[in-house]
């Protein structure tokens, strides 16, 4: 098993190493890919720092060259990297890469080998998903990974800070503006395993998603997991319609600082703003927003945080701190 492992990693640094020479040495891949980089502000360091790299629009060219090493068939798709497609009646098998004609984002584990890829296309197609990702390998736990993770931990040790973002741009423009402590869920609803690789560099998670519904949604499933793990949680939305990387490619760097200081929240008072501007002075909702605050705080392992966070709602909401203890202890019990 252990060199199974090892066969597959050592294939797909193979196919990371070909798909930047694809990149930065074929007409194609600089005409097509490397332009595509260049009209997202990405530099060639930054290139580099995440080994961009780019699949020809063909249909074998990873297949032919892995052959040509000497890589066999069985462990090309092992790694998830060509597809076999078996024979229908009268027909042949066909084999192809999986990926094709897309700038490709290396998934890099926390030792910085790569286990997956992600892949975006250029010009989006209704007929297409934006981003193919690796299958799920015995390299690649998809539940399990972060994207930027090696690139990250230092800057994340030494900010004791870790932004979650939701996509590879949003980590890589980050990164070049100089943040470097930065990691994305990739689309994916964050889990307890992502939660517990940011808890072994720093206590401390800022989430910031985009600046849509999606976004808010995926910051109120996240929030309760970042808790239960006893994690610090501050959260911060993005203007309408920006994401990290656009609204950083936007401001620049200083005002993007100066932008999650201001305004990043934790979550009492995140959740409160969301309700708050729901139920305006609606009693009803004013209370069913209390309750949904108390219950992420009986997510919190420490009962002495717990103690200290129930004060901050009651501020919050202009209730007694008794009735919030009530409420917490109520839900609790229900738990049980
Ligand atoms: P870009 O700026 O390149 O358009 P993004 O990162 O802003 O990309 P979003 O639509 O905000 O893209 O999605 C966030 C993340 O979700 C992506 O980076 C990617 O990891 C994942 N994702 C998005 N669309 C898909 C898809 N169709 N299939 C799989 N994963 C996807
Ligand atoms: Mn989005
Ligand atoms: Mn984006
Ligand atoms: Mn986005």
């Amino acid at each position: 098993r252990q060199n199974e492992r090892e066969s597959l990693l050592i294939v797909l640094n193979f196919a990371k190493t070909f798909f930047q020479e694809t990149l930065l040495t074929t007409d194609e891949g600089k005409s097509i890919g490397l332009s595509y980089f260049r009209e997202r502000g990405f530099t060639n360091p930054t290139i580099e720092a995440f080994e961009l790299g780019y699949t020809l629009d063909q249909w074998d060219a990873l297949l032919q060259e892995g052959l040509r090493r000497g890589y066999n068939r069985d462990l090309l798709e092992k790694a998830g990297l060509i597809l076999i497609k078996e024979a229908e009646a009268g027909g042949k098998q066909k084999v192809f890469d999986r990926f094709r004609g897309r700038v490709m984002f290396p998934i890099h584990n926390v030792s910085g080998r790569v286990i997956a890829f992600g892949a975006r296309i250029l010009k989006l197609d209704k007929n297409q998903p934006k981003y193919l990702n690796s299958p799920e390998t015995s390299v690649y736990h998809k539940s399990q990974v972060l994207y930027g993770i090696f690139q990250a931990k230092q800057a994340i040790r030494q900010e004791d800070v870790c932004y979650l973002t939701e996509g590879y741009t949003d980590v890589i423009s980050l990164h070049q503006a100089g943040i470097k402590n930065v990691v994305a869920s990739s689309g994916t609803s964050l889990t307890t395993e992502q939660i517990r690789l940011i808890a072994r560099f720093t206590p401390n998670v800022t989430i910031l998603y985009d600046g849509d519904a999606a976004g808010i949604k995926a910051a109120l499933r996240g929030l309760d997991m970042v808790l239960e793990e006893g994690l610090n949680l501050r959260l911060l939305l993005l203007p309408n319609g920006e994401d990290p990387d656009s609204y950083v490619h936007k401001v620049g760097a200083d005002a993007f600082k100066e932008y999650i200081r201001k305004n990043s929240q934790d979550f009492i008072d995140f959740k409160a703003s969301q309700w708050l501007n729901e139920a305006g002075d609606n009693p009803l909702k004013r209370a069913e927003g209390i309750s949904d605050v108390c219950a992420s705080i009986t997510r919190i392992p420490d009962l002495l945080k717990r103690q200290t966070l129930s004060q901050r709602v009651a501020q919050v909401f202009h209730v007694s701190e008794q009735s919030v203890i009530s409420e917490i202890n109520r839900l609790l019990r229900k738990q049980q």
